[in-house]
């Protein structure tokens, strides 16, 4: 089980120049009960519950554990094979873009319950997916969520899958979160404790704080929750010689589980699901598009307008650069979603109960899509199921 002691290994974590900007970050701790986003208040949830197995997958640079949490039995699929890049590349044949699921890496036998993980905080301080999966684990223990709403079709539906939620993918940064609510606290204080403080008081800011990899500890007052306690941002770090214990850790994992999908959740404004990842087969790419206006207008219909229109543009748009995201389907196979919940700052700002209903919302509409269409391009998953039922 996870270490729940006090944590005392915290280097590079001199708040003095964001107390001197913002004064006392006390009057910003307040936190919902339901709120659970830190190891501190959502260990001793995840301890309660009776339905997951809880299981330790790996642990960060700083040696902090990061858990897994399953629900749903594991089902074999007959792969032979963990290398897709590989498979893909077995055959000489006419191109076919439909033609991507190679038996050897996929398995010829196809799972009743599709595998769905949802991955939280690989930036440590983004924190609304990770509530949002812990209030999920309640709802299918209990049908209700953590504030007692009941939320009957998600349960039923969260039934049908095999469901893996890891709260913490980078526990160190987590640790580093100092603030586990960001409902209504400022755009800019959320800033410097995500993307950390120079030595003198300097800022580091979005997104130039990427033109140092991974970010020089000895330049750092307080570092930020983004990074593990290397400094990196596990973002990119899939491209490094030697990765990262928590890059290795969710590669190992999500290999193990070949899952169908896997949310990683972030946090912003609340732009929802990204823009089709450049680099991924147009198949996926259309895929995440589908899910992306699927969300959407379940979010618009029950009175949640929030995501920014420009994240549903075409593929193409952004940089053909990759991210873990990418990374994602290049090592498992799996249709990757990036997620960005809102983070609730001043400047689009959410009560925690508005961003608690927005992200289950975002999970009632996905496990639909899921179950009914499902999650690999090419096909509809309803007829797949209800054929080898005949
Ligand atoms: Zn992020």
């Amino acid at each position: 089980m996870a270490n729940t002691k006090k944590d005392k290994r915290l280097p590079m974590n001199n708040l003095n120049d964001i107390i001197k900007e913002f004064g006392n970050l006390d009057s910003y701790k307040t936190c919902p009960e339901f709120w659970k986003a830190v190891p501190e208040n959502g260990l001793k949830f995840v301890e309660s519950l009776h339905g997951a197995t809880v299981r330790v997958i790996g642990q960060s640079a700083g040696k902090r554990d990061i858990i897994a949490l399953e629900y749903g039995d594991k089902e074999e699929t007959g792969a032979t094979v963990n290398n897709l890049q590989s498979s893909l590349a077995s055959k000489i044949a006419n191109p076919d873009p439909t033609s991507i699921f190679p038996e050897e890496f996929y398995g010829l036998k196809r799972r009743v319950k599709p595998v769905l993980i949802l991955q939280g905080a690989l930036h440590g301080g983004e924190l609304t997916g990770t509530v949002a999966s812990l209030n999920l684990c309640n709802i299918i223990e209990s049908g209700v969520d953590l504030r007692g709403k009941a939320w009957p079709e998600l349960q039923s539906m969260a039934g049908q899958y095999r469901l893996l939620v890891i709260p913490w993918s980078n526990p160190d940064g987590t640790a580093r979160a100092g603030i586990a609510c960001s409902s209504g606290i400022p755009a800019e204080l959320y800033s410097r404790l995500t993307m950390g403080v120079k030595k003198g008081g300097i800022p580091f800011k979005y997104p130039e704080n990427k033109k140092q990899y991974p970010v020089p500890l000895a330049e750092v007052a307080y570092l930020g929750s983004y990074y593990n306690d290397n400094g990196y941002n596990l973002q990119y770090d899939f491209c490094e010689t030697e990765r990262q214990p928590e890059t290795k850790t969710w590669m190992k994992y999500y290999l193990e589980e070949k899952p169908d999908a896997v949310v990683a959740w972030h946090c912003d404004n609340g732009s929802l699901f990204s823009m089709p990842p450049a680099l991924l087969p147009v198949g996926f790419q259309h895929q995440v598009s589908r899910i992306a206006g699927a969300v959407r207008q379940g979010l618009c219909r029950k009175g949640y307008g929030v995501g920014r229109l420009s994240w549903a543009q075409l593929p193409g748009l952004g940089k053909d650069n990759l991210t873990q995201v990418e990374a994602i389907y290049h090592v498992c196979g799996a249709l990757p979603l990036l997620c960005e919940l809102p983070a609730g700052t001043d400047n689009k700002l959410f009560t925690p109960d508005e961003m608690l209903d927005i992200s289950l919302i975002t999970l009632e509409e996905l496990l639909f899509f899921g179950l009914e269409d499902g999650f690999r391009p090419y096909e509809y998953r309803r007829k797949i199921i209800n054929s080898t039922r005949e």
